[in-house]
């Protein structure tokens, strides 16, 4: 069978090497690629976000499957559209990747099918906003309704911040159209874990968890970032937790989106947060996390192609999805600068001496040429080993961190530590 993998991140690297070890899949492209990718698929030069053109490639190609890693075609509607030329995509549609592409809708949706959340109101008039803040009780998050890059959440301390933020989404428009609306919300405490969840439309299965690390910077500090690390599973998501997740939040979202007309089908992200009153859903995505997915994907045992293919004929309850016992840790190594200004083109070094089976090294924003393999994103690479135990997992990526280089590496020295 022939694989079109869609996105540039380690995420989509992930994706690419478990398809591979398929016995059923014989030849994988990714559009677009980058340069790690390029060792094990064939890179195809077209955005991800155009639509027309990946129609096209699918044909072309005699694609029998496509399988979305990045939100922004999943929002903008490329399951809807493949779907109509008779293509198979595994994704959610456009109106089910609303829950990813509109936090307003996803709050209204928890609040109507009693979801676990943080209280919320939400604004399209910066007045009533404002006003609606000054009686708040301090800290409080305000979100931008849409697509952010990760950057449209601010967590405010005084009233002077939250008018801050406020004025910077809704008047100055920092995030465009994506800022029209603003959610308000309580801020909740607790230890945040993701689960991803397979899905048919009916049934849910849960991947193992995993717990990433956003903050630039060790100790959870400095600015938010796509992600710089993440390790699974996470040692908080106890039996008793599961099931609380399962019975109050992964089966009544998936029932509300049916109840809605909006089956999803595909991989849903649970951003979730393990308050003193209940786990209370945070985020939701519409795909695999990044980095989650190269820290969740190595433990499945099994062929990924079969459970993405069951997932989109609706036969996702007749597979026997397991996970091995082990933990994956992957350390991010990023450009130095990242999540804000940074410079690229800077040649990686070493490479070659990670040999050890139990760790891959997944591309980011990397790019391949004659001089070999060089930066061309914030994130760069993700370092990721499995181990028994934390400890041995933690203790392999970094070892094998130490061997890699470029000029300005940038990483956080403490994933998978104190958890
Ligand atoms: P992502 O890059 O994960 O897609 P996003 O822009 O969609 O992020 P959220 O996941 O909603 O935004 O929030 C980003 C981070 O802000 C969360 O991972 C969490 O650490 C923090 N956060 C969000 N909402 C709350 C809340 N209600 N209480 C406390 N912290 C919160």
């Amino acid at each position: 069978m022939k694989v079109l993998v869609i996105g540039s991140g380690g995420r989509e690297h992930a994706i690419v090497l478990k398809l591979k070890q398929s016995p059923l899949v014989t030849e994988i492209f990714c559009a677009p690629g980058n340069g790690g990718i390029g060792i094990h698929a064939i890179c195809l030069p077209c955005a991800a976000t155009d639509i027309d053109g990946l129609v096209k490639i699918a044909k072309e190609k005699n694609i029998d499957l496509t399988v979305v890693g990045m939100e922004d075609p999943l929002i903008l509607g490329i399951v809807d559209e493949f779907e109509k030329h008779g293509l198979k995509i595994f994704g959610p549609s456009k109106k089910a990747a609303e829950i990813e592409g509109s936090k307003v809708y996803s709050k209204n949706l928890m609040k109507k099918y009693k979801i676990p959340t943080a209280c919320s109101e939400s604004f399209n008039n910066y007045d009533d906003a404002l006003r609606f803040i000054t009686n708040k009780i301090h800290p409080l998050v305000i979100k931008a309704d849409g697509l952010a890059a990760g950057k449209g959440v601010v967590i405010t301390s005084n009233i002077e911040e939250s008018q801050a933020a406020l004025y910077e989404i809704m008047v100055d428009k920092k995030f465009g159209v994506s800022g029209e609306y603003v959610v308000i919300e309580d801020y909740l405490t607790g230890r945040e874990i993701s689960v991803l969840a397979f899905c048919d439309g009916n049934t849910v299965v849960p991947m193992a968890s995993a717990q990433d690390h956003k903050r630039a910077l060790d100790g959870d500090k400095g600015l938010n970032t796509g992600g710089m690390g993440a390790f699974s599973p996470s040692l908080f998501y106890s039996e008793n937790i599961a099931k609380e997740c399962m019975d109050k939040i992964f089966l009544p979202t998936v029932n509300a989106l049916k109840s809605e007309g909006r089956p999803f089908k595909g991989v849903i992200y649970f951003g979730l947060m393990l308050t003193d009153t209940g786990v209370k859903v945070i985020e939701y995505n519409c795909r695999f996390g990044d980095p989650e997915a190269q820290v969740v994907l190595p433990r499945l045992n099994g062929d990924l192609y079969k459970v993405i293919v069951a997932c989109c004929e609706g036969r996702l309850h007749e597979q026997d999805i397991k996970w091995s016992d082990d933990t994956v840790c992957c350390v991010m190594l990023a450009s130095g600068g990242y999540p804000e200004k940074y410079t690229i083109g800077k040649l990686i070094t070493g490479l070659d001496k990670v040999t050890d089976p139990n760790v891959v090294v997944y591309h980011s924003g990397t790019k391949f040429n004659e001089t070999g393999f060089l930066t061309s994103g914030g994130r760069v690479l993700g370092i990721t080993a499995r181990g028994d135990n934390m400890d041995e997992a933690v203790k392999k990526a970094y070892e094998n961190v130490m061997k890699i280089n470029f000029e300005n590496m940038q990483y956080r020295k403490d994933i998978g530590c104190n958890q």
